[in-house]
């Protein structure tokens, strides 16, 4: 009896202690509130990317210094644009060439690394990128580049699934970080460029197996599955060609490539979508739907509850892709997105009503306002990029200079709420293109445009802005300004701070009432990730991935002329504060080493504050 009863109570113990180790689906939902782990892309579901933490402050970060680094290796350092997340003390981090790495959180020490075999061919619009990882049970589930989705022990890095979601080869891939939401495992397609169908997919995360698809593109079939994997219909999105002429919402883009964000208590995710396809807008008059739009889907029925379109009948590339972040704000629960058309948006997240639409970038060519009666632009029919067929040898349509650029007002870089200051802090890009349409046709796997463009500065002195956006006035509070366009995502704490990475290689913090910036460290590369913060063994960390890549470079004109000297990399880069006469160092090395890693007081006063990187072209 003694026996037995001791049995029990090792077994009940062991038991608690698999509870904890295991991601819950009560876990996701309270991660924006519980500062010892990052268990979501966003620092919690709705995406807020806000840390209650405030242990680093804007009266110590100034000292703020490097626990650890980590090389992601390989001989081809590309953009790193995911955000860590952080569970039992291991950092799970995304590279470039869909690769994931499994580290102790405390000390950097790598634990596993899983190299996914891309084949030849893949087709990634923007560098060879990926944006992160979702954690749920014991597993860590990313998608790779050539559309699958993969799922590995957290503690063994081995695969436990793998998933094929679409054919590559018809330029279907995938980069976004999974979203855990309701307790399925929700992700997009990206290859909106290629004619791809846009769709969001709903799976069980232990198995892998589909639960539902919803296609954003109007005129398709929803589909929903059995146990067994049997689909039945479930309902055609929208209504066929009422929106799209002929046959082209066959082959109509609108890929949801950013992945969703949820809030538990509409039960709704928000996925943005991205262009329409083909680029040249005079062969699909017609809105589009569900392209360039926030759809809000149920996720126990796997039906769009509503949708906002920004930019119908697109014309510039202005993927609607950007996270819609959810508030609170006087009893009700509002969304706000700053749309990569230059325009931010604040809808009731609960029925897609729009409450408020403001420009967030200082030129913006293609609509002078946001009618906010009927919730459509009011567009300037001149400054549309022109129809060939109407050109003397119908080949090139009449070319516009389009504000923005088609990398947007604001492209894949998260932006963050602070529920303290109630301001979005939004990395924000001033850039305009030269663009024309071109005639095209369908041919599978092969790019889809029927547009030529160049991307150009239009300022000598910046491109990038941080901007504190006021969602009731519309206001710009603060903004700081940068030399080259931002392309990291950004975090704020309840220590009244706001971090951001730049191109230029710095993680920076500035005081997120003021924007002035207070602490500033060179990480050796550009960085286009988001920083993430968390708390361990009483201490906060500070965590962003380094290494230049992604768009820009690629598709950048005569910006990425402007930055070229930018060098890529490939680090993850760990800051905490020094212990009192200690260092800030993790390990256990003796505090005579101390002195040599101690950040100087004021950190921010040694590095030069506006280097132009125009001179060095
Ligand atoms: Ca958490
Ligand atoms: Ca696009």
């Amino acid at each position: 009896m003694k026996l037995k009863l001791s049995c029990l109570l090792i077994a009940t113990a062991l038991a608690s202690m698999t509870a904890q180790a295991v991601v819950t689906d009560k876990m996701i939902d309270a991660d924006a509130s519980t500062p010892g782990d990052v268990l979501t892309n966003g620092m919690g579901t709705q995406g807020q990317r806000y840390s209650t933490l405030k242990t680093i402050n804007t009266s110590n970060v100034g000292s703020l210094a490097p626990a650890w680094a980590f090389s992601f290796g390989g001989e081809k350092q590309r953009g790193q644009e995911a955000q860590p997340v952080i569970h039992n003390g291991k950092m799970f981090i995304t590279s470039s060439y869909s690769r994931i790495f499994a580290l102790d959180a405390a000390t950097g020490k790598k634990l596993w690394k899983y190299e996914y075999r891309l084949p030849e061919g893949i087709m990634p619009c923007c560098d060879v990128i990926n944006r992160g990882a979702a954690l749920y049970d014991n597993l860590v589930i990313y998608a790779t580049l050539d559309a699958h989705l993969v799922a590995l022990n957290q503690d063994t890095g081995e695969v436990v699934w793998n998933e094929k979601i679409d054919e590559y080869t018809a330029g279907y891939s995938m980069s976004a970080a999974p979203l855990i939401a309701g307790g399925l495992l929700l992700t997009g397609v990206s290859g909106g460029e290629f004619g791809i169908i846009g769709r969001v997919e709903a799976r069980d995360p232990k198995t892998g197996k589909m639960v539902w698809v919803r296609p954003t593109i109007e005129g398709h079939m929803g589909k929903k599955y059995d146990k067994d994997g049997n689909a039945t219909d479930n309902g055609i999105s929208g209504t066929v060609n009422k929106s799209w002429p002929g046959d082209l919402w066959k082959t109509g883009g609108a890929a949801p490539w950013l992945g969703g964000t949820y809030n538990a208590k509409t039960g709704l995710a928000y996925f943005g979508t991205g262009n329409p396809a083909p680029w040249n807008s005079h062969i699909r008059q017609g809105d589009n739907l569900f392209s360039c739009s926030t759809v809000a889907i149920d996720v126990k029925t796997g039906q769009i509850v509503w949708h906002y379109q920004g930019t119908p009948n697109d014309g510039w590339d202005f993927d609607g892709v950007n996270e819609f972040i959810t508030y609170d704000e006087g009893g009700k629960i509002l969304g706000g997105k700053a749309d990569r058309n230059g325009f931010f948006y604040v809808i009731d997240a609960k029925n897609g009503h729009l409450e408020n639409a403001f420009p967030f970038v200082k030129k913006i060519s293609w609509a002078t306002g946001i009618d906010l009666k009927t919730g459509r632009p009011n567009f300037v029919p001149e400054n549309r990029p022109g129809d060939p067929t109407a050109s003397a040898d119908g080949k090139k349509g009449a070319s516009v200079v389009a504000t923005p650029s088609f990398l947007g007002g604001k492209n894949q870089m998260p932006m963050a709420y602070s529920p303290d200051t109630k301001l979005f802090y939004v990395p924000s890009n001033e850039w305009g293109m030269e663009i024309w349409n071109e005639p095209i046709t369908f041919k599978k796997g092969a790019a889809y445009l029927g547009a030529g463009f160049t991307i150009k500065a239009i300022n000598e002195d910046y491109i990038g802005a941080l901007r504190a956006v006021d969602p009731k006035t519309g206001k710009i509070v603060w903004e700081a300004k940068n030399n080259a366009p931002l392309w990291g995502g950004v975090m704020t704490t309840a220590g009244n701070l706001v971090f951001w990475g730049t191109p230029e290689g710095y993680l920076q913090a500035a005081d997120a009432k003021t924007g002035k910036i207070v602490w500033k460290f060179q990480t050796g590369s550009g960085i286009v990730a988001p920083p993430v913060t968390w708390e361990q063994n009483g201490e906060q960390y500070v965590a962003v991935a380094s290494g230049w890549g992604g768009a820009v470079p690629l598709w950048g004109g005569e910006v990425a002329k402007r930055v070229a000297l930018l060098e890529q990399g490939g680090t993850m880069w760990v800051f905490k504060l020094p212990k009192a006469g200690g260092n800030a160092r993790a390990d256990s090395t003796p505090a005579v080493a101390s002195k040599s890693v101690t950040a100087p007081k004021h950190a921010a006063a040694l590095v030069p504050t506006n280097v132009s990187l125009k001179t060095v072209e």
